[in-house]
């Protein structure tokens, strides 16, 4: 039991229920293999939740935890069965998108906003509305590399966050 709370904890993020950063980073490698050889494309998003930290500073920890639980709710209502979700850290999440081509994964990305957007949080009686940006990188076109591909998912969060935010790049 000891051995399997332990597997699980690999591969399961303990507050959100989504994959790891270890587990995720690991099934990135793989889907780039498999897309790779079957000359497929894969679809790699990096979200991250806007201004999270003075939602964090002004309603504590506990809210901010809650938030970051309600975030997975709202993007799991916008992606599919076979999408990989996993966070990478703090208020980062991945998701990759095995076989999609970049036109799909942008408006996937475009709904995963939206559904964010109008996702009601309560905590107690208090209601947040969040949003989040994203960043988009497809394999091959963007890169071949596992490593290489999230950077370039990253730079383009980047953007969206100097855009102004609530979006994607
Ligand atoms: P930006 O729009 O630029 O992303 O602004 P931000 O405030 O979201 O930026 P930043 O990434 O610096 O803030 C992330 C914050 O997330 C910092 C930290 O206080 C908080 N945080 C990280 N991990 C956790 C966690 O597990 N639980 C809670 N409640 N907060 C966390
Ligand atoms: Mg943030």
């Amino acid at each position: 039991f000891t051995h399997i709370r332990q597997k699980e904890s690999i591969m399961f993020d303990t507050l959100t229920g989504v994959f790891t950063r270890a587990y995720i980073l690991e099934r990135l490698k793989e889907e780039l293999k498999i897309a790779r050889g079957a000359r497929n494309t894969c679809s790699l998003l990096i979200l991250d939740v806007d201004k999270f930290k003075i939602i964090n500073d002004t309603y504590g920890h506990a809210s901010g935890d809650t938030i970051l639980k309600e975030f997975v709710v709202a993007i799991r209502k916008a992606v599919r069965a076979t999408d990989l979700v996993g966070r990478y850290g703090g208020d980062e999440f991945l998701i990759i998108l095995p076989t999609s081509a970049k036109d799909v994964a942008y408006r996937m990305a475009e709904d995963i906003v939206q559904a964010v957007r109008s996702h009601d949080i309560y905590v107690g009686q208090q209601e947040f509305n969040i949003t989040a940006s994203i960043g988009v990188a497809t394999f091959p076109e963007d890169s071949t590399t596992a490593e290489d591909l999230f950077n370039k998912a990253d730079q383009a969060l980047y953007v969206t966050k100097k855009k102004g935010r609530d979006g994607v790049s």
